[in-house]
């Protein structure tokens, strides 16, 4: 059986990022949070656009004003007032200074700023009470930026940070990566929406509603096929509408070994390649992943895409998604780098048990216990038919093989899995 390094190396190395030049919508900067920039953002503007005051005080020419002292204060003649917005009209001769406001544009002629505190006005006259810095309180232009520079590189998520500069630079459209499209469709003749009225043997499809709010949350587009019976028609026509309208195909239940567990055979009755069956993880062992040989998508870069059977015990799903899934979609999507799982050490607050012949996942959560997070599982019962206890994770404890017991305050490497 693979192990989970090994499968996810198989599985990052089939991705195929979207396209920078055809995978792309041109987007407005308000709608740019969680997008993907997909063409490098270059400015023709300065930062700062012009030498300006880091302060509320007066303009000066250093030289006038080098030797100032509360004994032996210097006095200026005050020519203007320049307020932030403003364009200085005058030039500063020697002797001369000017009002300025913090982002006022610096008059030409002055090369310094003094502090309001470090002055006394008199009517039309400024007196320096100590000695600046020469070019003090000058923000100078493009001193944090040259126009022409790379401002911000392809391949990164857009986040508060990132809008504040594209605004900054009058970037008002954006070329982004068009959101990857996930088609899910879950498998068994037991399964009813959540509307429907439950009949004897029948549950739920929580896995659809799950998944959809994962890949949303991962910034792409679920095209959400419903429950499809465990009927091999049925089966055959749901994957050959999916592999043709989505960039990633997720179908949950049905790749275990029972009688009703179709979707291997015909994956490969539509000639997929079959790259995993099984990984030797827990909760999640049988876990499909295949790709097509024909790309006859109509999205706009054709190519292959690549399917996940996911487990069906919910639990299963979810885990296989956090580890596997997630970080091909992160790689689907066009990002730089950064999708690979961020594993953190933490202290455990609970023994945490394993049979250890697989990689195993123990759901829970962190706390923030004085500064430093703990690890605690959650309660109830860890199987992975259980889904009730499931809610709350927002990580997942691992359990290496070969390690069947992680003791009370040890530490632990844990996966998060959502924020807060
Ligand atoms: P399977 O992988 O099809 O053998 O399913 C394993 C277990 O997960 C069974 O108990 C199913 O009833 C359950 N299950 C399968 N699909 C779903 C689903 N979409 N939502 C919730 N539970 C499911
Ligand atoms: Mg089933």
């Amino acid at each position: 059986m693979l192990s989970v390094r090994d499968a996810e190396a198989i599985i990052l190395n089939l991705v195929q990022p979207l396209d920078p030049q055809r995978d792309i919508e041109i987007i407005d900067l308000l709608a740019a949070d969680h997008r993907i920039l997909s063409t490098p953002v270059t400015s023709q503007l300065d930062f700062p656009h012009w030498d300006n005051s880091a302060m509320d005080g007066y303009a000066v020419r250093y030289e006038d004003v080098q030797h100032s002292s509360d004994a032996q204060p210097t006095s200026l003649e005050i020519i203007e007032e320049i307020p932030a917005g403003y364009q200085p009209q005058s030039t500063l001769q020697p002797g001369q200074a000017a009002r300025i406001f913090t982002g006022a544009v610096m008059p030409t002629g002055a090369d310094t700023v003094v502090m309001q505190e470090k002055t006394r006005r008199e009517e039309n006259r400024v007196f320096i009470l100590a000695a600046p810095q020469e070019q003090e309180f000058v923000r100078h232009k493009g001193a944090f930026y040259q126009g022409g520079k790379q401002l911000l590189p392809r391949g990164v998520k857009l986040h508060p940070p990132e809008i504040a500069v594209l605004a900054a630079a009058q970037c008002a459209k954006l070329s982004v990566y068009r959101r990857p499209r996930v088609a899910i469709f879950s498998s068994g003749d037991e399964l009813v929406t959540a509307d429907q009225i439950l009949q004897p043997g029948q549950i739920v499809d929580s896995n659809q509603y799950a998944l959809a709010a994962l890949v949303r949350e991962a910034g792409a587009e679920p095209l959400l096929l419903g429950i499809v019976k465990d009927h091999p028609d049925a089966l055959r026509e749901a994957i050959a509408y999916a592999i043709t309208h989505a960039d990633i195909v997720l179908s949950s239940g049905g790749v275990s070994v029972g009688d009703y567990d179709y979707i291997d055979q015909i994956l490969e009755s539509l000639e997929a390649k079959i790259h995993i069956q099984s990984v030797a993880i827990s909760p999640g062992k049988p876990l499909t992943v295949a790709t097509f040989p024909t790309p006859h998508s109509p999205l706009p870069t054709p190519h292959s895409p690549i399917y996940f059977g996911l487990p069906g015990n919910p639990v299963s799903a979810m885990v296989t998604f956090w580890r596997f899934v997630q970080p091909a979609m992160g790689k689907l999507s066009g990002l730089a780098g950064g999708w690979e799982p961020e594993f953190l050490k933490v202290r455990s607050h609970h023994e945490l048990k394993s049979n250890g012949k697989r990689e195993t996942y123990v759901w829970g959560s962190l706390h923030l216990i004085d500064g430093v997070y703990e690890f605690h599982k959650a309660g109830g019962s860890r199987s992975s038919g259980n889904l009730i206890n499931l809610a709350q994770t927002n990580a997942l404890a691992v359990l290496p093989v070969g390690t069947t017991l992680i003791s009370p305050q040890a530490e632990v490497q844990v996966l998060r899995v959502a924020l807060g």
